[in-house]
């Protein structure tokens, strides 16, 4: 891990009532200060002057990461004096933006993530968050850290910060440092979701190039589907500039790392119907990206054979040869007693439940692997009829990818009645769902065969719609229709 440099980025400015109540007027970072001119850095440094020799006068300039008083210091660059925040030297508090204290790398390190100061800066991002939200026209009232009433049952929270809207659900912001317990993450996204308030987990002094973050963090970041919102300097200047809560949003990268961070609004982000509100959804698009993934090689190969050309040669194609062997390695043998065309048998399955999986998707598409493009209907009664392409094992898996998907209970008659006539072939010898081939349709299809797939994409509500049984569906009605 590098160690960050040591200067101090962001300041809070407050003004200091008699009976000691600090308000805060605006927060400042140090390239905000560099870009002043010198006579209004200079009204800044003569304010906190002023302040140092009594504390009811003046503006407080204190340090966001330690909340010791700064003042302003200059260098000398070229002719210019140029500012910079700089602590007192006899600062108490350890501090990683204090260039005069000398620190060892370990304390450096604890300070990062939990310095014992960590509960004062949690209090100064809160009002940072909430000043932030008083500059939007819209805001109506804010709480840091009050008991909310809950409207449903059970026990109410004390959100961080707390924002009433007019034309805009409330917004809760947690903000997190280090430590808080997966339970009362989860807790909250659940209690926040039945009060139709949004929430908003706001992080801080995270180091996201890290090898690993704190598994607090990385639940939050999950939850939030692959977006990081960070509170940081270039927020903050943001939050002065644009007169609301603009917050740095780091997007996950499918490697695991982060995208450069994005400034965004309340407004930019999506609010899904479960779970918490994101920029970019970065969990969903590579789930749903995996299983296309493998479907496109097949579909590569298998479309070079028009009409189910290939299977008359009753073996893999090329092209698959590969990835049937890497499911025998990972999966282990098939089910199939047929020991010699085992491979061709999976294959065609394969192939045969993609051609049923593309009409789910295109209700009318005549698309087909395995036969001449034909009406669902067809394709099904055309395979399953044929007991020399070894099917009929497979009659619970296409009698199971039909029912979980919109063909379910809109097919004619006829498919039953092919199913049932496999069923009773076999005599009970059927693949059942322990064995490989489930597996590997749980690789190509997942959206059907993988319940833990299915939650999850329920849950992030990334489902196809082509998956859901839907009888009622106008489109699919024409599919009940036999074909001569
Ligand atoms: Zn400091």
């Amino acid at each position: 891990m590098d160690l960050p440099e040591r200067t101090v980025e962001t300041a809070l400015v407050e003004q200091v009532t008699s009976d000691g109540t600090r308000n805060l007027l605006y927060s400042l970072s140090a390239r905000k200060l560099l870009s002043m001119a010198p006579d209004e850095w200079g009204h800044i440094r003569d304010r906190a002057s002023e302040h140092r020799l009594d504390p009811v006068r003046g503006l407080s300039i204190r340090c966001l990461q330690c909340g010791e008083p700064l003042f302003i210091g200059t260098r000398r660059r070229g002719a210019r004096n140029l500012p910079l925040f700089s602590h007192h030297a006899n600062a108490k508090a350890p501090c990683l933006w204090n260039t005069g204290q000398r620190l060892s790398p370990d304390q450096l390190r604890a300070l990062q993530y939990d310095g014992h100061q960590e509960s004062e800066l949690h209090a100064r991002l809160c009002r940072v968050l909430e000043s932030a939200a008083k500059a939007d026209p819209r805001y109506i009232g804010s709480a840091i850290n009050n008991y909310r009433k809950p409207e449903t049952h059970g026990r109410g929270r004390y959100p961080d910060v707390l924002v009433q809207w007019s034309h805009r659900s409330e917004t809760a912001f947690e903000v997190q440092l280090s430590r808080t317990q997966q339970p009362e993450v989860a807790g909250r996204e659940i209690h926040y979701g039945a009060e139709g308030v949004s929430l908003i987990w706001v992080l801080h002094g995270l180091d996201l190039d890290a090898d690993q973050l704190p598994q607090s963090f990385e639940d939050i970041i999950r939850r939030h589907r692959g977006n990081a919102f960070v509170m940081d300097q270039a927020a903050l200047e943001a939050s002065n500039e644009l007169g609301t809560i603009v917050l740095s949003c780091h997007l996950r990268r499918n490697d695991g790392g982060f995208e450069p961070p994005k400034l965004v609004t309340l407004d930019g982000l999506t609010y899904p119907e479960h779970g918490l509100p994101f920029l970019e959804d970065r969990i969903s698009a590579p789930l749903l990206e995996r299983s296309k993934a493998v479907r496109r090689r097949w579909h590569k190969v298998l479309s070079r054979f028009p009409d189910g050309e290939w299977r008359r040669m009753r073996r893999v194609p090329d092209g698959l040869k590969g990835e049937v062997e890497d499911w025998k390695q990972r999966y282990g043998p098939m089910s199939t007693s047929r020991d010699d065309e085992s491979e061709f048998f999976l294959c065609v399955l394969v192939a045969f439940a993609l051609s049923i999986a593309a009409h789910a998707a295109n209700p009318g598409t005549r698309v087909s692997y395995v036969t001449k493009p034909v009406p669902t209907a067809h394709l099904i009664n055309l395979i399953m009829q044929r007991e020399n392409l070894g099917m009929h094992q497979y009659a619970l898996i296409i009698r199971y990818l039909i029912d979980n998907t919109r063909l379910s209970q809109v097919l004619p008659k006829s498919v039953d009645e092919h199913l049932e006539r496999a069923f009773a072939v076999m005599e009970g010898n059927l693949c059942l769902a322990h064995e490989a081939e489930w597996a590997v349709l749980a690789d190509v299809i997942p959206e059907v065969f993988d319940m833990r797939i299915r939650e999850q994409m329920t849950y992030l509500g990334c489902l196809p719609d082509w998956v859901r049984p839907l009888a009622d569906d106008p489109e699919v009605s024409e599919l009940q229709q036999e074909t001569p």
